[in-house]
This record gives structure tokens, sequence and C-alpha cells, in this order.
């Protein structure tokens, strides 16, 4: 059995929650032999993701622990973490199989996304999307946030990297692995937070603000809020529309600067209606408590044009007509 006497313990009921949370996983875990290994498809914060067979094609994060942090309170994380992916069941969202549990094999298995990320479609291949393919990849991908934020998980991590596009359709990663991440390799440099390219534009305001009050201390606690997720999908919208990140010309710390200080990117350049830019100045208000949320976000694109787009000699990839006003 594996009741234990409570009685006078005032840990006792934190002791209890993480018990049943153990049990709960149980039908989770999936043994590390069982797992086929194959090649390596890339690196992140936390360790690396590998092609595998698990019962057909999967994905494997392998987690990078930390080897002189406390292996409890690490163990105790990744499985607060894994509880809250099991219960992520979305068509916009990658499907969560199961998890290593057991030191020092800590991983999560996840379906293996075919076809590529918006980063690779925008930034690697150049492509662009119609108006109305636009919005149906952003509805999506908002439909698949809104979820999440139903069941009360922030993603922190929303980016055009961890957007699959799959015969269509979005397919959202890397959501919900941040508390374990901290505790992870490769989080540092040092005694500095490193910064990953292309991070910081998907920060709104009131984490930049931290960032530069705290960066050198590795143990900052960032404020993710549903607020912050809607910040960082204005700019997956704008990448969306333009082709580019926000600030692209911009240093790390000039990008800082400028969004902890409520500058926005101009919009001038981009070609589309009045409507399609007011979204992004909506994700993008300065004050988290002015962002919409991802409901009222969908009406709004819901109500954008779909229309094909008119294709002008000088803009011969444009994406919507400009404004007549
Ligand atoms: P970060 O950890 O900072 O978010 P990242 O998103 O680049 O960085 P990972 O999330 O670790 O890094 O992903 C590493 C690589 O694995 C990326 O190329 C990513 O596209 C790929 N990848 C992640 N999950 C899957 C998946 N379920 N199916 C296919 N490829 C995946």
């Amino acid at each position: 059995g594996d009741s234990m006497d409570n009685g006078d313990d005032p840990g006792g009921q934190s002791w209890q929650r993480a018990n049943s949370i153990s049990i709960a996983l149980r039908e989770w875990d999936i043994p590390f032999e069982e797992l086929i290994i194959g090649d390596k498809i890339g690196s992140g914060r936390f360790g690396t993701v590998h092609k595998g067979n698990w019962h057909g094609d999967v994905a494997i994060k392998m987690l990078n622990m930390e080897t002189n942090l406390d292996h409890q309170a690490q163990l105790q994380a990744f499985k607060l973490e894994v509880a809250m992916l099991r219960k992520t069941r979305h068509e916009n969202l990658v499907l969560f199989m199961g998890a290593c549990m057991k030191q020092p094999h800590l991983a999560v298995i996840t379906s293996l996304c075919k076809g590529h990320t918006l980063y690779t479609h925008i930034h690697m291949r150049k492509e662009r999307f119609q108006m109305n393919r636009t919005v149906i990849i952003a509805s999506q991908v908002a439909q698949g946030m809104g979820y999440l934020h139903a069941k009360g998980i922030i993603h922190k991590d929303l980016k055009s990297r961890n957007i699959f596009l799959e015969s269509g359709k979005v397919v959202i990663t890397d959501f919900g692995l941040s508390n374990v991440t901290k505790l992870c390799h490769g989080n540092r440099k040092g005694e500095y937070l490193s910064i990953p390219e292309g991070w910081l534009c998907y920060l709104s305001p009131e984490i930049i603000r931290r960032l530069q009050a705290g960066a050198q201390y590795q143990e900052i606690e960032l404020p993710f809020t549903e607020a912050s997720d809607i910040f960082a999908f204005g700019t997956v919208w704008y990448e969306l529309l333009s082709g580019e990140w926000p600030f692209k010309t911009l240093s790390p710390e000039a990008i800082i600067w400028q969004i902890g200080k409520g500058m926005k990117q101009s919009l001038s350049h981009i070609q589309a209606s009045r409507d399609v830019k007011d979204v992004l100045m909506l994700c993008w208000a300065y004050a988290s408590h002015d962002r919409p949320d991802f409901r009222i976000l969908l009406k709004h694109l819901e109500r954008l044009p779909k229309k094909r787009l008119a294709r002008s000699p000088s803009h011969p990839i444009q994406l919507s007509r400009s404004a007549e006003s």
C-alpha cells in the first residue's frame, strides 16, 4: 500500500498531492527500453529531440539534467508538467503520448510532426501565404492556444519555430515544459541567461523589462501570462504578414530598449487593410490588460476579408490590397 500516516506532518498534504499525481501518471509512463531512438532532429534549451519509434513514428524530447541540482526537485517539476501535458487534447496541439519518468532518462514522447515549421516556410524558404491562407493558419493557432488557456496552461514559448504546418493543418509544439527547462543544461552561458536568436521579439514589454532588471541572474522568474502569449501571437501574425521578424535590423540591446519602452515595429511597409493591422495593434498593446484573449481575437480574424489578393507589378507577392482609406 501507498498509504502513509501523515498525522501531524505539516507537509503531509503536499506529499499526498504529489503521491496522487504519481499514481495518475503511471499509465503515461513509457519504459525507456521500449523506445527505438533514431536520428537527432535538433536541440533546444532543455536537451535534444530525436526521431524515434514507439508503436509508430514519434518525437522524443530528452531532457538534459543538470547533474549538481536536486534530483528530487527536478523529477517533481517534470512530473507536474507531464501531469499537465496529458490533459492537452486538441487538433492543433502536438499529440502527447507519454513520458519516460525514471532518472536519468527523462523524456517526453509526442507524435512526430511531418511537414515544416512556419519558421522554415517564412524565413528559410521565403514563402508567402495568400491572405485567406494566412487567416486560416492564424485562426488555427488561436484555436489551439485558446484551448491551452482554457485548460489553465500558458505556452510561454509561442513562436514560428514551434508551429508546424502538416498538410495545411497547424500543429503547435513545445508547450508546458518551461519549469523543468529552467533546471536543464544549455539554458545558461556562465552566469548569464543566453538569449536564443529570434526570441526577444516574442516577449511582451512586461517580460522584457524583467530581463533588463535581472538578466545576469539565472533564477529570475519571468512573468509569463495569457497576455504574454497573446503578444507572442501578434509577432507570429506579423511574420505571416511581412515575411520577417519585427525589429529585424536591431541588436538585442536595442530590441530590449525599444520593446521595453513600448515602441512597436512600424507597419507602414505592410500592404494590408486596416483590420489586418488592427489585430497586430491589439496583440501588441503595451499594457497586458489591454490585450484581447484568443476568443476575441478569433472573432476579429473571422471578420477579416478572405478574398484573394490583388497583385501589383511592383509587389508580385503582395498579401492584400492596402486600405482605401
Ligand atoms: P527552444 O527549446 O528554445 O524552444 P527550439 O524550439 O528550436 O528551441 P526544440 O523545441 O528543442 O528547439 O526542437 C528542436 C528541433 O526538433 C526543432 O527543429 C523542432 O522543429 C524539432 N521538433 C520538436 N518537436 C517536434 C515534433 N513533435 N516533431 C518533429 N520535429 C520536432
